[in-house]
């Protein structure tokens, strides 16, 4: 596989490369130069999960990573399904918080930790990242006990659920969590100044398991064949999925499997209040606002980090700009969503429940909708219960870390203190 520096043509990489650089020079996404078409696609949306998977990484990763590695890496990290729930005559969503920690982010986070293990053979690595809620326990777990890979966690202080803390910031070991003092994008603003500091790239042998990393995306592309092999042949073609969006990386992962022939017919780019996409879609006008905090927090983005992916994808012409509407749905709107899905006799969650809102009133005659299920509504649960007006109950995974101290280190959204903080705690056994 060959990929290429969005910001410098003249910066390219393998997917080794990429997994283990991250992002590659003056912060530029790596974009992959080709994107196969797959051959075959009904019969390849008749296998099993796993099998198609290693199919579909094999086709874009190649043979790089050595005989029969891929096949084990897959088999490892994807240990759970990705079922398609039907919740109305015209709409299915695709639940994707299965894993370990309840959101679609164990496909990404897994598929990296199992292939950046192999790639590092015992060199150690600093994993450096910004959550905005899932990505942090996805990727704690995903590394947790990993020999010679530290991870640092940051996150915006009181701006996640208790719980969705919790899920992280108690594993300890060589999980390292953050509580910082401002909201997702002053986060997500220090890591990158981690990432242009030198010193701390060099002795700290930093790298990033945001969804800027590749590995995530690729592995994200798997589900969505999946979520089609389970519609009915003659609804795939009709069928408009509806993505629940904060950095972009599950969306373009969807623009990646159409590119790569997976029958649908478009996309919607869900947001919630943080609309700058739906706006820029509207006008052309690129014109992030101050980050607003909703109760679909993972999405409280205003400056999506991966959306530079999916203009590479369209200026190149791998999808066409037509395929791609977007929406912004505000807390009001998500809440009526809620209640109308627990009508319907499914119990959703506020990111789930803004795509969900977004495709039932955009569906033209004939067309079929799927919107992305991202997390357990547990994760969620205080605004849940508070919407709907009933408990539900806690999977054994939120029950059990819900009575034990969050370890999280509390620090001002300053890079210099976190930097400190970094060799204190690191250097030596990085
Ligand atoms: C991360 C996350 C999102 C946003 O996904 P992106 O790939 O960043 O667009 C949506 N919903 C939930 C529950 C998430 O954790």
């Amino acid at each position: 596989m060959e990929l290429v520096n969005l910001k410098d043509a003249s910066d390219t990489a393998s997917f080794s490369q990429a997994i283990v650089r991250g992002l590659g020079k003056n912060q530029g996404l790596y974009f992959p130069t080709a994107i196969p078409k797959l051959a075959n696609m009904d019969q390849l949306l008749e296998k099993p999960f796993v099998e198609r998977s290693i199919e579909i990484l094999h086709a874009l990763i190649g043979d790089e990573l050595g005989d029969g590695v891929l096949q084990e890496v897959v088999e490892q990290a994807f240990t759970f399904p990705a079922p398609v729930e039907k919740v109305s005559d015209d709409i299915y969503t695709l639940e994707l918080f299965h894993g370990p920690t309840l959101a679609f982010k164990d496909f990404g986070g897994r598929f990296m930790a199992q292939c950046l293990s192999r790639i590092l053979e015992g060199k150690p690595v600093t994993i450096l990242t910004a959550t905005s809620g899932d990505t942090g326990a996805a990727v704690a777990h995903a590394f947790h006990g990993i020999e010679n890979i530290n991870v640092v966690i940051l996150f915006p202080d009181g701006k996640i659920s208790p719980l969705q803390e919790k899920l992280f910031s108690t594993l300890g070991d060589n999980i390292h969590t953050v509580a910082i003092d401002g909201d997702f994008d002053d986060c997500q603003a220090m890591v990158k100044r981690a990432f242009d500091d030198k010193q701390a790239r060099d002795e700290l042998h930093l790298n990033s398991a945001n969804s800027i990393n590749i590995s995530r995306l690729l592995a994200q592309v798997c589900y969505y064949f999946e979520a089609v092999s389970q519609v009915p042949e003659n609804e795939r073609e009709h069928l408009v999925i509806s993505v629940p969006s904060g950095n972009f990386g599950n969306l373009t992962a969807g623009l990646i499997a159409q590119a790569m022939g997976m029958p649908v017919k478009r996309f919607i780019a869900a947001t919630n209040l943080n609309d700058t996409v739906p706006r820029y879609l509207k006008t052309g006008e690129w014109d992030p606002k101050k980050t607003v905090a909703t109760t679909s927090n993972a999405m409280d983005v205003s400056q999506p980090n991966n959306w530079p992916r999916i203009e590479g994808l369209i200026e190149r012409g791998f999808v066409d700009k037509d395929v791609l509407k977007g929406e912004s749905i505000d807390e009001q709107y998500t809440q009526m969503a809620l209640r109308q899905l627990a009508q319907a006799g499914y119990t959703s969650e506020p990111h789930a429940a803004i795509a969900y809102r977004s495709v039932s009133h955009d569906l033209a005659p004939g067309e079929k909708g799927m919107f992305l299920g991202t997390a357990h509504p547990a994760k969620f649960r205080e605004t849940v219960e508070n919407v709907l007006g009933q408990p539900i109950s806690l999977p054994k995974i939120l029950a059990d870390v819900a009575g034990e101290d969050s370890l999280a280190k509390k620090l001002p959204a300053d890079y210099e203190a976190l930097k400190k903080h970094m060799f204190d705690t690191l250097k030596g056994n990085a």
